[in-house]
């Protein structure tokens, strides 16, 4: 059964909105600019058609949709390998654009999508997707970039960034989230094996993945990262389930079970597994803040879209300045986050060694907390200007209209941080 009410029309997007169209103003260079149209022209011809049909399963109330999902899901990530968008850890063309910058513009397009100019009509994205190949290409793809051997690399990271396998970085646990230092998970080396003891909560990906990155407590009580291969999540002893989440539908988050799980000892990165997280936190920090400001362009569009065509009270919605007043300056916010992005992920690509400074990292950090902020502001209001139609999954479907309430804390402990960062003003001596 299809869920939609048919007095409801879909809201077409009617128009294109210059401050978001980023191949015609100014703030990319013209190879940003190149990349990114490589990328629009791509997701266009080869993404959409995956994105249309994962935003059609979720209006069938009766069918199982949960394997028809992880097929595209897992092919979607393979598409992306194809052209080196899944992971860009390791670049194989030469190109004036960083990685960093990349990731960033490739994030922010896939969670928000774009207005086609070959088309003249909005590509939408999904919030949800992007958070799956950030979980696989960056936060798995990352530390082992940093810290992985030959073995390790050829075995567990070329195959991953070139073919785009499904993999998972998983951190957080039951007792633990915020305070990843506490990690319990227990991995006990013996001769030639480490046998891991534990579970892991809210996993992008677990449930798919052919490897995991899994953080847990060594004998010496330090925290190590080994890389498990789930044998296609058939290994032994291995148990993974999906969290069902309001809004990031289509992330696979889970929940692992590892009970006496063998995992060769020649798995085990050589690092300490602190050093792993920290490591890839700007630019995690940097690729989330992409994502939410991308998620923040599509809720405006749609937003605009229904101002423009919605009538009440024999005017149209954008006649009433309560309406139009809070599009106006979530625009204007949304392009000040932007810019700052950009200049951000640039630097990092130039100095990537000095981007490892608490300045930079705190830097990243406010824009992550200012955007996750705003992509949830711009729920609300859009959320506002929809009336009772936002409440009905018709509508929610197509605008991953609760995607930004996932974000605003399971994104990675903002307040912890914002905390921290504020007592940082008050640190002086003799008071
Ligand atoms: C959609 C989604 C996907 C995820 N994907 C992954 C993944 O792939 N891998 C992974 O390992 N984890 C993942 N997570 C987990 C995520 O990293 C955690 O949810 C996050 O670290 C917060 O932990 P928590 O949920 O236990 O919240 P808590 O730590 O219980 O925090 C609750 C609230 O209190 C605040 N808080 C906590 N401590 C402090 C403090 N000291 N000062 C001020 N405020 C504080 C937090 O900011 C938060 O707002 C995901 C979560 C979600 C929702």
């Amino acid at each position: 059964m299809d869920i939609r009410v048919p007095e409801f029309p879909k809201i077409e997007i009617s128009r294109n909105l210059p401050e978001f169209d980023l191949i015609h103003n100014a703030l990319l260079n013209p190879e940003e600019k190149t990349f990114l149209s490589n990328f629009h022209n791509y997701m266009e011809e080869y993404l959409e058609k995956d994105l249309k049909i994962l935003e059609e399963l979720n209006y069938s109330a009766e069918v199982p949709i949960q394997d028809k999902k992880r097929e595209i899901v897992i092919n979607f990530m393979k598409k992306l390998a194809e052209k080196g968008y899944y992971s860009t850890s390791i670049g194989f063309e030469d190109n004036d654009v960083g990685s960093v910058t990349k990731n960033a513009l490739i994030a922010l397009t896939l969670s928000g999508g774009f207005w086609s100019n070959n088309s003249e009509r909005y590509i939408n994205g999904n919030w949800s997707i992007e958070m799956g190949r950030l979980a696989g290409g960056t936060l798995y793809c990352n530390p082992l970039n940093y810290k992985a051997n030959k073995f390790q690399r050829d075995k567990f990271l070329i195959p991953v960034v070139k073919n785009g396998l499904m993999a998972a970085s998983a951190m957080t646990e039951f007792k633990i989230g915020s305070d990843i230092v506490k990690i319990e998970l227990k991995l006990d080396e013996k001769y030639d094996s480490i046998i891991a003891n534990g579970k892991k909560l809210f996993i992008t990906n677990g449930m798919l993945a052919d490897y995991i990155l899994l953080y847990g407590r060594l004998n010496n009580g330090k925290i190590g990262g080994i890389i498990v291969d789930t044998e296609h999540q058939q290994l032994k002893n291995f148990e993974s389930s999906r969290v069902r989440t309001y809004g990031m539908n289509d992330a696979f988050v889970s929940r692992l079970v590892f009970n006496d799980v063998e995992i060769p000892k020649e798995n085990l990165l050589e690092a300490d597994g602190l050093d792993l997280m920290f490591h890839q936190l700007n630019e995690e920090r940097l690729v989330i803040s992409a994502e939410a400001i991308g998620d923040c362009i599509k809720k405006l569009f749609f937003s605009l879209s229904f101002a423009l065509q919605r009538e009440q009270f024999e005017h149209k919605l954008h006649h009433y300045q309560i309406i139009r007043f809070p599009i106006a300056e979530n625009i204007r916010q949304t392009n000040l986050l932007l810019s700052a992005l950009i200049n951000y992920t640039r630097e990092i690509d130039k100095h990537p060694q000095p981007s490892n400074s608490k300045m930079i990292a705190s830097q990243a950090m406010g824009l992550k907390v200012q955007t996750a902020e705003l992509a949830f502001q711009c729920s609300v209001d859009l959320f506002r200007t929809m009336g009772g139609r936002a409440f009905t999954e018709q509508y929610c479907n197509q605008m991953g209209l609760l995607d930004s309430y996932c974000m605003i804390h399971g994104g990675g402990s903002h307040y912890v941080l914002e905390d921290a960062e504020s007592r940082r003003y008050f640190k002086v001596r003799n008071y």
